[in-house]
């Protein structure tokens, strides 16, 4: 990718090195035609409970690229958790836990200015304001502002009630090494994949989500609701690429670089991986195809109007 010429956001926070950090004050997300579009017809339920649950059972697997919302708040509770939850799939590699360079955060830097761009021209065709997303950078451990204590070997999040974006850079070596998804636009798509869940936020989808999760019982079913929500990130993450080809900023094997991280974060090429087996109704984000496929869609269209995962039949689904 060509991002060396593209303004750095003034949005990132480099926390490396400091073990937890303050929370930030919350902002919350507008309510939208947006979300009428995104979710017309079908309401959402369920909320936090769920979510903890997700985190508790799922963890794991919810880690990657998850969206977290806890109401843990016992530091020393959701620390434990944590690290019992993800570590069962995600052990991350203490070799490799190297500080990340100055120009790995310049990258997600330049990244998070082009999606500022991009999303602040594009959301005011729809009627809404942009307020972009913070990104932390952090090492090892991060208390977040409402998604309690944030762990490296969980991956990526984003958590909703302080509208931020936590990565830990050993993830990007992590890519390359242990998901075989190297380049530099695999981890644009991690970082356009998260600030997709910062529009869910912003545009109501997110809270809609969590009524739907809210008013369902079954479990198999708010796991097919977590990965409507992030295969619509997926949709984001690819609608924004559709900018970044567009500003010229794209360069051969960039493409490939983002579809093979999303189907290196398949669930079930993750279960594969990690149990040697495949359960559907636990998966959480889609299967390989379905992620890539969202993306690609995303990156085909370029719009909002394409990207209702929630009322859409997903490839291989059956009802
Ligand atoms: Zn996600």
């Amino acid at each position: 990718m060509k991002w060396e010429d593209l303004r750095r956001s003034k949005n990132v926070q480099d926390r490396r090195g400091r073990s937890s950090g303050s929370g930030l004050n919350s902002s919350g997300g507008g309510i939208s035609p947006l979300l009428l579009m995104l979710l017309s017809g079908r309401g959402g339920k369920f909320g936090i409970i769920a979510i903890v649950l997700l985190l508790i059972f799922g963890g794991g697997l919810s880690g990657l690229f998850d969206s977290q919302s806890t109401t843990t708040t016992d530091n020393s509770i959701s620390y434990q958790e944590s690290r019992q939850v993800d570590q069962d799939i995600y052990q991350s590699d203490s070799n490799t836990t190297t500080q990340a360079t100055d120009s790995e955060v310049g990258f997600l830097s330049a990244v998070l200015g082009s999606t500022e761009d991009f999303w602040g021209e594009m959301l005011p065709q729809y009627g809404m304001q942009y307020e972009p997303a913070q990104l932390i950078i952090y090492s090892d451990y991060q208390q977040t502002g409402g998604c309690g204590l944030g762990s490296a070997a969980a991956g990526p999040f984003y958590c909703p009630p302080d509208s931020s974006i936590y990565i830990d850079l050993t993830f990007y070596r992590d890519l390359s090494n242990k998901y075989d998804a190297p380049g530099d636009f695999a981890m644009a798509y991690v970082l356009a994949h998260e600030v997709g869940h910062h529009i869910q936020n912003e545009t109501g989808v997110m809270d809609s989500y969590q009524q739907a999760v809210n008013r369902t019982s079954s479990e198999a079913a708010r796991n097919q609701l977590n990965v409507r929500l992030e295969l619509q990130a997926d949709y984001l993450a690819g609608v924004w690429a559709h900018y970044a080809e567009e500003q010229g900023l794209l360069e051969v094997g960039d493409l490939e670089e983002a579809m093979q991280a999303a189907h290196a974060v398949g669930d079930d090429t993750l279960q594969e991986q990690a149990y040697g087996r495949v359960v559907p109704d636990s998966f959480t984000h889609g299967t390989s195809q379905q992620r890539q496929a969202w993306f690609m869609r995303g990156y085909e269209y370029g719009d909002l109007e394409h990207g209702d995962t929630f009322n859409t039949l997903l490839p291989g689904e059956e009802y």
